[in-house]
C-alpha cells in the first residue's frame, strides 16, 4: 500500500465557484486564471471544473500550449506577455493574447513579422507599481501600438493592490479611467477580491480575472471566509493516522518538545508533514478534521509526520482518515484559509505548494 496520503481535486466546487464569480459580475466576461498550474491543482486536472470559463489567463507559454492541448480554442491570455521576442511566434501560432507592460515589449512587435493580427491588453501601472506604463505616457503607447500592423485589438487594463483591504480601488479606477474614458477597446481590471467586493465599477469591465476564488479560498480572508462567499474548497489534502501515543501530563510531542501533554491525552500521528506541503510554521493548535470532526494539531510539523489531539474523537484510531484542508467526511470543511492563517500565510501559498509526491485524484 503506498504511503497514505492524497489530494483531492474537486471538479464540481472549481464549476461551482466560477459560477459564482459570474453571479457576482453577470456584464462581464470571465478569465480563469490558471498561472502557477492552477494554483497548485494541475491545468490538466482543473481543466474539466472550469472550462465554462470565457478564457484562460496565465504566465507561462508553456502553459499556454497545455491549455490548447487540452482542445481549448477559445481566449488565451498571457498575463506577463512575452518575455522574448521569439516567444511571439508561439502568440501567432496559437492566437495568443497577451499583455503589453514595457517599452521593449512594444518594440519586439513593431520587429515581429507575421500576418497574424494580435489582440494585446495593454497594461496601466495605475498604482500597484509592479508591471505597466505610467498613467502620463500610456495613451502615448496605446498610439503606437494602434498604429502597428502587427496590432489587431487593444485592451486596457490595470490591476488592484488593495481590492482586498481597507485601502479599496478607487483611487487606482480614478487614475485609469481618467486617462482611459475616451479611449476604444474592451477593459479588464478586476481580480477575485474585487470581483466579489467591487461588484459595480463607474466604468466598463469586460473582462475579470478570477484566480483564487475558483480554488475555494477567500481573497479577504479573515474578514470573510469562503462560507461568506459561498465558495467551496476545490483541492483536499488528505492522510490516515498511522499511530496512537498516550501521553502523561508532562510528555512533550516532536522536534524541539514544543508541546507538552498537562494531563493525560491521546494523540493521533499523520501521515503529512512538511514535504508534503503541509506548512511547516503551523503551530500547536492548528485546526484539523480527525474522521470530519474539529480537532488541532499538536507539537512541531516534520517532514513526513504531524500530530493531532484526539481529546474530540475518542473513537479514532490506525487508519482514520485525517482532512488537512478541504472537504472532509459527512460535508465538513476546512478551509484551507484557516490553515493558512495558523502558518501566517495565505491559501494561495498552500496550494500552490502541495508536493509532486503527494498523489493527486481528480473527483466530481
Ligand atoms: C494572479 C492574477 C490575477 C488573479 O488574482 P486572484 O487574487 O487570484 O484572483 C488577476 N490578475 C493578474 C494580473 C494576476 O497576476
Amino acid at each position: 500500500m503506498p504511503r497514505p496520503i492524497e489530494a483531492l481535486i474537486h471538479t464540481a466546487a472549481l464549476a461551482h465557484n466560477l459560477v459564482r464569480a459570474r453571479q457576482a459580475q453577470p456584464d462581464a466576461r470571465v478569465w480563469a486564471v490558471v498561472k502557477a498550474n492552477a494554483y497548485g491543482h494541475g491545468i490538466e486536472r482543473a481543466f474539466a471544473g472550469l472550462q465554462q470559463a470565457d478564457g484562460f489567463a496565465l504566465l507561462d507559454l508553456a502553459e499556454a500550449q497545455r491549455v490548447r492541448s487540452l482542445g481549448w480554442r477559445g481566449p488565451i491570455l498571457l498575463l506577463e506577455g512575452v518575455f522574448e521576442p521569439r516567444d511571439l511566434e508561439l502568440c501567432s501560432r496559437l492566437q495568443l493574447w497577451h499583455v503589453v507592460h514595457n517599452t521593449e515589449q512594444v518594440d519586439w512587435l513593431a520587429a515581429h513579422k507575421t500576418q497574424q493580427g494580435h489582440r494585446v491588453f495593454l497594461k496601466m501601472n495605475s498604482g500597484m507599481n509592479r508591471l505597466g506604463f505610467r498613467p502620463e505616457i500610456y495613451r502615448s503607447v496605446w498610439a503606437r501600438l494602434s498604429a502597428l500592423p502587427q496590432v489587431d485589438e487593444i485592451s486596457l487594463m490595470t490591476h488592484f493592490s488593495d481590492a482586498d483591504a481597507t485601502r479599496g480601488i478607487d483611487h487606482q479606477v480614478n487614475t485609469f479611467e481618467a486617462i482611459t474614458h475616451d479611449l476604444g477597446g474592451e477593459r479588464s481590471l478586476s481580480n477575485s477580491a474585487a470581483i466579489l467586493r467591487h461588484r459595480t465599477l463607474p466604468l466598463r469591465n469586460d473582462w475579470v480575472r478570477a484566480g483564487i476564488l475558483n480554488y475555494g479560498s477567500s481573497p479577504d480572508y479573515p474578514e470573510h471566509s469562503i462560507e461568506h462567499w459561498q465558495l467551496q474548497p476545490t483541492m483536499t489534502l488528505r492522510a490516515s493516522i498511522i499511530a496512537i501515543q498516550t501521553l502523561q501530563a508532562g510528555d512533550t510531542v516532536g522536534y524541539g518538545s514544543s508541546y507538552t501533554a498537562t494531563s493525560a491525552q491521546r494523540i493521533g500521528i499523520v501521515a503529512c508533514g512538511y514535504a508534503d506541503g503541509y506548512p511547516r510554521h503551523a503551530g500547536t493548535g492548528t485546526p484539523v478534521l480527525v474522521d470530519g470532526q474539529r480537532t488541532t494539531t499538536v507539537g512541531r510539523v516534520s517532514m513526513d509526520m504531524l500530530a493531532v489531539d484526539l481529546g474530540p474523537v475518542p473513537h479514532a484510531g490506525t487508519g482514520t482518515q485525517v482532512t488537512l484542508w478541504g472537504q472532509g467526511p459527512n460535508g465538513s470543511v476546512l478551509g484551507i484559509d484557516e490553515v493558512a492563517q495558523a502558518a501566517g500565510t495565505i491559501g494561495y501559498e498552500l496550494m500552490c505548494a502541495l508536493a509532486g509526491r503527494v498523489p493527486v485524484v481528480v473527483v466530481e
